[in-house]
């Protein structure tokens, strides 16, 4: 299991707002949201970042997405929403243990920043 804050959460080490969860993926709500919804979906598998994934985990990425589309529709992003993974320095990741943002509730600006 990974030893990041996300490790932890799976766990059931620290507490978190978890919204949805199976055998393979958890999503709970940012701590520091940057738009009125703003949830994290995770792997239980601690892969680093989306750059260390690797070809057998190809169902497991799909399953992400997936998940990212049910969790959405069930926070009623209805209007749209935004799907961000960061990926590394450049990227502005702090956790590494990939994950990826769902962000809705407002209009998203283009180009990110
Ligand atoms: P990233 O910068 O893409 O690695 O995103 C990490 C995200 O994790 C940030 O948006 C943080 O606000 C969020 N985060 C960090 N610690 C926690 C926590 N304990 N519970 C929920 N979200 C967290």
């Amino acid at each position: 299991m990974s030893d990041t804050v996300f490790g932890k959460i799976i766990r059931r080490e620290i507490p978190a707002q978890i919204v949805y969860e199976d055998e393979r993926a958890i999503a709970f709500k940012d701590i520091a949201p940057q738009a009125p919804v703003h949830i994290l979906v995770v792997p239980k598998e601690p892969i680093p970042g989306i750059a260390q994934a690797k070809p057998e985990q190809e169902a497991l990425l799909g399953h992400l997405l997936l998940t990212a589309q049910r969790v959405a529709a069930e926070a009623g992003l209805n209007k749209g929403y935004r799907l961000v993974i960061n990926e590394g320095e450049d990227g502005g990741q702090t956790v590494f243990h990939l994950h990826i943002h769902i962000l809705g509730g407002r209009a998203m600006g283009w180009p990110p920043g």
